[in-house]
């Protein structure tokens, strides 16, 4: 136990997690480009919050959440999904009393106790948006730009973006009813869940991975025959904005998203390449949600978006990301004198900005070249006595071999000197992703 982390959660370790960092990078810009910006909610909150914001009657709610007491006997869950806590900052925080839309975007852990598999984990990652204020079908288009143009941005290619409208509280009890008399004749095949569900929830029998239910949803009505004409309408605007953008789409009527706050638009965007676990991203239309969370009747849309699945797509595509730049140079120290006076020629190298390291195991001379060599580093300096006395070290470039000595006064200048020659002329990592 004490050395094993716990089921479906991941160290991300060096290595990896500059691909994390570089996807990040990409989001943030995208973000900013799109005027969204940045909120920061606690990672666990009341478990009331999840159970208004994202339905009692979700998988999410009744099955998966990590909920327990806290010594003050509240009960606390950790964050499933982001939009239910971004509402409640909304509301808590007065932000309906500025200027609307207000776009906001998080990055950050969400846990969900599921069967771990590949692209299913226990804690998980998501990137995701919020635009609260507007009933705009062009903000509904903008967010789905956005998410296509992130996986652009990123390389992924054969990536597909499914559509639906859900309808509203208007339209949705009649397809609610269609639902329900379609499955009650066939209520024999449905899993247990979803014959708990055919009264409460029956939607959610369209969302339900079992094979008998699938069997059971072939034929079902959609919803988009039950639509009312403000949902058409607003649908058909989506769907023109998306044309006008060039942002390929195909209609799914069968699409229903986990969550219950969903209205009008609907949409997933789904992978080729990342197996069972095909869904990329999802968001939707939430109109209702600020209402039934007790604040005021404001609309809502946005999307989420699993930074393990996106990661999983780059590598089964065979995308690599930029390297990011390491250390520029690499302190060895031929003695003991030389050792001490390292200390503090590699933390001056520091102070001037430079990525400067050096030996903290004793090793020998030859030992700590072969470690620089190890660590990649195009840059030795080499303190040893003789050259110290002169005010000197030597700069050895790893790659030629070329051996030159610098006076101390001139160092910081002369490694920079070298490092911006490498730098121009380093190579990127190929076939990478182009932003
Ligand atoms: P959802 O909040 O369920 O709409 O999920 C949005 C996105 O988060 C999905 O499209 C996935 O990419 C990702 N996701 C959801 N659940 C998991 C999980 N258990 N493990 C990894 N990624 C997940």
């Amino acid at each position: 136990m004490l050395t094993t982390r716990p089921r479906g959660t991941s160290d991300i370790l060096p290595g990896e997690v500059e691909k994390w960092q570089y996807l990040e990078q990409v989001i943030r810009n995208l973000c900013r480009e799109y005027g969204y910006r940045e909120i920061r909610t606690p990672i666990f909150e009341h478990t009331e919050l999840f159970e208004r914001g994202v339905g009692e009657a979700t998988d999410i709610v009744e099955k998966e959440m990590y909920t327990f007491k806290d010594r003050g006997n509240r009960s606390i869950s950790l964050r499933p999904e982001g939009t239910a806590a971004v509402v409640r900052a909304y509301l808590e925080n007065r932000l309906y009393a500025g200027p609307q839309p207000v776009k906001l975007y998080y990055l950050g852990p969400m846990f969900r106790y599921d069967r771990p598999q590949a692209g299913r984990y226990r804690q998980f990652h998501q990137f995701g948006v919020e635009a609260l204020g507007s009933h705009d079908p062009a903000l509904d288009a903008e967010v789905m730009a956005m998410a296509m143009d992130l996986y652009s941005r990123l390389g992924l290619r054969e990536i597909e973006l499914h559509v639906n409208s859900l309808g509203c509280p208007q339209c949705r009890p009649v397809f609610r009813e269609r639902l329900r008399e379609f499955f009650r004749e066939r209520d024999g095949v449905l899993c247990r869940h979803c014959r708990d569900r055919l009264e409460r929830n029956p939607l959610r029998i369209l969302d339900c991975k079992e094979e008998g239910c699938r069997g059971a949803a072939q034929g079902a009505p959609t919803v988009l025959g039950s639509l009312c004409s403000p949902c058409e309408d607003h649908f058909r605007a989506v769907l023109g904005y998306l044309e006008q953008l060039g942002v390929p789409y195909t209609v799914n009527p069968y699409l229903v998203r986990g969550l219950d706050y969903y209205n009008r638009t609907a949409f997933e965007v789904v992978a080729r390449d990342v197996g069972a676990q095909s869904s990329i991203g999802g968001g939707g239309r939430y109109d209702g949600l600020v209402e039934a969370c007790g604040g005021p009747d404001v609309p809502g849309i946005g999307f989420a978006s699993g930074l393990e699945r996106v990661l999983l797509a780059m590598e089964r595509q065979g995308i690599s990301v930029p390297s990011p730049p390491g250390l520029d140079v690499f302190l060895v120290a031929a003695d003991e004198a030389a050792r001490e006076q390292s200390l503090v020629l590699v933390q001056q190298l520091r102070k001037s900005g430079l990525a400067a390291d050096r030996d903290y195991m004793g090793r020998s001379l030859k030992a700590q070249m072969k470690f620089a060599g190890k660590l990649g580093v195009g840059l030795v300096a080499i303190c040893g006595a003789g050259e110290l006395a002169r005010g000197a070290v030597i700069l050895r470039d790893m790659r030629t071999g070329i051996q030159e000595e610098v006076p101390l006064s001139k160092l910081v200048e002369e490694v920079k000197l070298r490092c911006t020659g490498r730098k121009e002329s380093a190579p990127v990592n190929g076939n990478h992703a182009g932003a």
